[in-house]
């Protein structure tokens, strides 16, 4: 059988960053893409806006990701594509992973795992759609590989559900290719896509957003024919008598991601209920020691530049596990708890010791907020204070603090919470 320090799954822009920094640490590294061309989901991106953190260019997805593609080749990394993980299983000193591709059932050992297995889609069943079953409801990530990587055009009239940014892209996308989109419909007050996102992709193209608003019913046998939408109240409910009926060939369904945590399920890896990624320290390592996380499997980021630098994260701690596992024990860690003032809060635990409590938070609000204040309390005395002049739930915020002045132990009681200035 096959050894090798780290093997990353997933070869989209969070697994290349994670192979990259594990094999730059000296490790051996082999990464598994299920697909045939590495990149992940940013291969069907061709829009413009990626990278301009990290690179301060304004890039398509593709130009991103090969950015990244060509340092892992020249790194000479090894690589399966066609391969699909299918189990991992804890054993002494590692783990045994089980993959199939063109050659049968392979498996392979490393002291430690990198899950860089993105994200999927919610779908209509997940958002409880009456009607029929015709053809003409896709995800907004089905209806963008149709449009940019098959030359194929899903639809002539059609109507989108969801506000978040994939739908908002695909509404330009689909009106740039000649259909006539009726309309954006998102069932909370506040939409949930970026801000340049509504402007770029609706507002220059005349396409309106309808706020609590849902899709309640479909029509059609074949292929749809038609939407029912209705407004809703305040706790997302329709509200009776304000239904309407629109004629449409297509319904894109842009109503949230999931992390693909299948892998994590089964070797056990503790999941948080407000991420549904796994619950992880400031290395990017999960509960089961060796586990590491990274990218849209660890939570929905909305920036890739973010993606790429939890890669990196996880995949550098991974290759610096291995060398540790030696009998020792890797770090202990503390809760990093968030109230509910914060939708979220990545990573979830805070490593106790020296040199170990360097940390990238990634947060997002649990509302909009405007002159607000970001307070860290260390066994309720506050150690930190940030000031922001907007918070918004859709925008993803990063901050890089290190807890070792604070002298944290194990014991410590570390709480984070949003609040509005001058509020107590
Ligand atoms: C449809 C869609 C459109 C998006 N558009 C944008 C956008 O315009 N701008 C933006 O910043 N972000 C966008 N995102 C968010 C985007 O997912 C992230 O920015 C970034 O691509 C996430 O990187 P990742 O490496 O975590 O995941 P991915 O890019 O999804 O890569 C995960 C990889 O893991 C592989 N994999 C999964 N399971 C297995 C397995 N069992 N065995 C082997 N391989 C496996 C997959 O095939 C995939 O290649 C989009 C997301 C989706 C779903």
């Amino acid at each position: 059988m096959k050894t090798y320090d780290v093997i990353v799954i997933g070869g989209g822009p969070a697994g290349l960053a994670a192979a990259i920094a594990a094999k730059k640490e000296g490790a051996r590294v082999l990464l598994i893409e299920r697909e045939a061309r590495l990149g992940g989901i940013l291969k069907q991106c061709i829009h413009d806006g990626f990278g301009l953190i990290r690179f301060g260019e304004k890039l398509s997805g593709p130009e991103y990701v090969e950015r990244f593609i060509d340092e892992f080749h020249q790194m000479d990394i090894e690589c399966s594509t066609l391969t699909f993980v299918t189990n991992i299983v804890k054993q002494k000193g590692g783990f045994v992973l089980t993959a199939v591709n063109r050659q049968g059932v392979q498996e392979y050992r490393a002291a430690s795992m990198v899950l860089a297995t993105g994200c999927r889609e919610r779908t209509a069943k997940q958002v409880k759609i009456h009607g029929t079953r015709p053809s003409g409801i896709f995800t907004a990530g089905a209806a963008q590989n149709f449009v940019n990587l098959m030359g194929q055009m899903p639809a002539r009239k059609c109507v989108v559900l969801g506000s978040g940014d994939i739908g908002l892209i695909m509404a330009r996308r689909l009106t740039l290719e000649g259909a006539k989109v009726l309309g954006v419909y998102e069932v909370k007050p506040t939409p949930s896509g970026l801000t340049r996102n509504l402007v770029q992709c609706l507002d220059d193209y005349d396409i309106p957003l309808y706020l609590s608003h849902t899709v309640t019913r479909v029509f059609g046998t074949e292929r749809l024919e038609a939407v029912e939408i209705a407004q809703v109240d305040a706790k997302m409910t329709p509200i009776p008598g304000t239904e309407q009926t629109l004629a449409c060939d297509t319904l894109i369904l842009s109503v949230g991601l999931i992390p693909e945590n299948e892998m994590a399920e089964k070797l056990d890896v503790v999941l948080d209920p407000r991420t549904k990624g796994p619950v992880c320290d400031n290395q990017f390592m999960t509960g089961v020691p060796g586990i590491f996380s990274c990218g849209n499997a660890l939570h929905v980021n909305d920036l890739v530049d973010y993606v790429s630098e939890s890669g990196e994260l996880a995949g550098a701690a991974a290759a610096m596990y291995c060398r540790r596992i030696a009998g020792t024990a890797f770090y202990s860690s503390v809760p990093l708890r968030a109230d509910a003032s914060l939708q979220y809060l990545v990573p979830q635990k805070i490593n106790v010791g020296p040199g170990a409590s360097k940390a990238v938070l990634y947060f997002r609000s649990r509302e909009i907020l405007q002159n607000a204040v970001l307070n860290i309390a260390i066994d309720g005395k506050t150690v930190y204070e940030k000031k922001y002049r907007n918070l918004k739930p859709p925008e993803m915020e990063r901050l890089e603090l290190d807890f070792e002045p604070w002298n944290i132990g194990e014991t410590s009681d570390i709480c984070v919470n949003i609040r509005k200035e001058g509020v107590k």
